[in-house]
């Protein structure tokens, strides 16, 4: 038997109130695709699940000038089939083409894509790459908005303070960057990443300059790969700066090993996704 009760607030300051009366007990349930698999294999126990589903003002993308404002609700499917996305974050976008299947990507959202802060999930590293601001609110602490890399603190756990909810995202379109989004998983579709990197840069006279590289699976939580991106800027890319670079890269993750991958092959993956990632973005 399954223990958890059910509430369904008809709006956001309903939702704020239950979750911060009360407190740990509450859980938000967006696309309920990690929760129900989390209620069943027992990980939630005796929680109470507050439906956020029909908060349509969460839910959608908006573009102003050269900004992206994305509601936590809106699902990866529709992420993945906007033109806007597409053409003016092409990261964020590919990353949504290899995510779950029709079906995951019909039920999953952004937020809970997020608010789960699972190592491998595949929208954090191009979020991060973006320097996306996440734009989160309380009953009590109000709305504030910070950067994407401040909203993880480890596997299955954020900075969120207590009764907050991710309400947006926000980040720059039409930045007119080569990019590339690539994981790797143990089968095409449907597989959790091992590893996953999004890499953007720009070419200034033969040279990567403005360099972002952020991985997936290869820590306790998503990250930016500072020192590496600092090897590829500058640079032309070359085999020998891309060889360079995975070296550093490699040293750069902190991967662990787990039932599905060593932390020494994981270590291999960070530099052969660099280099996969470098080609696809400039080819
Ligand atoms: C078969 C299958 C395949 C999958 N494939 C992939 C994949 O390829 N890539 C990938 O990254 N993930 C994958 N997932 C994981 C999952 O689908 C995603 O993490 C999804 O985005 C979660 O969104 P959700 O709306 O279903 O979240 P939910 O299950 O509703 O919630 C997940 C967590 O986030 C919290 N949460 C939800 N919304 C908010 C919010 N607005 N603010 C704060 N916290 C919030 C919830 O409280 C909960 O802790 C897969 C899952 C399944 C079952």
């Amino acid at each position: 038997m399954l223990h958890y009760s059910f509430c369904k607030p008809r709006g956001l300051i309903e939702a704020l109130q239950v979750l911060s009366e009360y407190g740990g007990r509450a859980r938000i349930a967006a696309g309920c695709s990690n929760l129900l698999p989390d209620l069943k294999a027992r990980h939630l126990q005796d929680c109470l699940l507050v439906d956020i589903s029909e908060l349509e003002g969460l839910r959608g993308i908006q573009a102003e000038g050269n900004w992206a404002t994305v509601g936590s609700l809106t699902t990866i499917a529709e992420l993945g089939g906007s033109p806007l996305l597409r053409e003016g974050a092409p990261l964020l976008w590919q990353a949504c083409q290899s995510f779950g299947d029709p079906l995951v990507r019909n039920r999953a959202t952004l937020g809970g894509n997020l608010g789960h802060a699972s190592p491998a999930a595949d929208t954090a590293p191009p979020l991060l790459a973006m320097e996306t601001s996440v734009l989160a609110e309380s009953l009590s602490g109000g709305r504030r908005e910070f950067p994407i890399a401040e909203l993880f603190a480890g596997p299955g756990r954020t900075n969120l303070r207590p009764g907050e909810l991710i309400l947006s995202l926000r980040f720059p379109l039409f930045e007119r960057k080569k990019v590339a989004f690539v994981k790797f998983g143990l089968r095409n579709a449907m597989a959790i990443s091992l590893a996953s990197a999004a890499l953007s840069l720009r070419m200034e006279d033969g040279l990567m300059q403005d360099v972002k590289l952020a991985y997936g699976s290869l820590a306790a939580t998503p990250f930016r790969a500072f020192r590496t991106e600092e090897c590829l800027t500058g640079m032309p890319c070359n085999e020998e700066t891309l060889v360079r670079a995975s070296t550093e890269a490699q040293g750069e993750v902190r991967p662990i090993t787990d039932i599905r991958a060593s932390s020494s092959y994981r270590r291999l993956l960070a530099g052969a996704l660099l280099r996969q990632a470098a080609r696809a973005a400039l080819s």
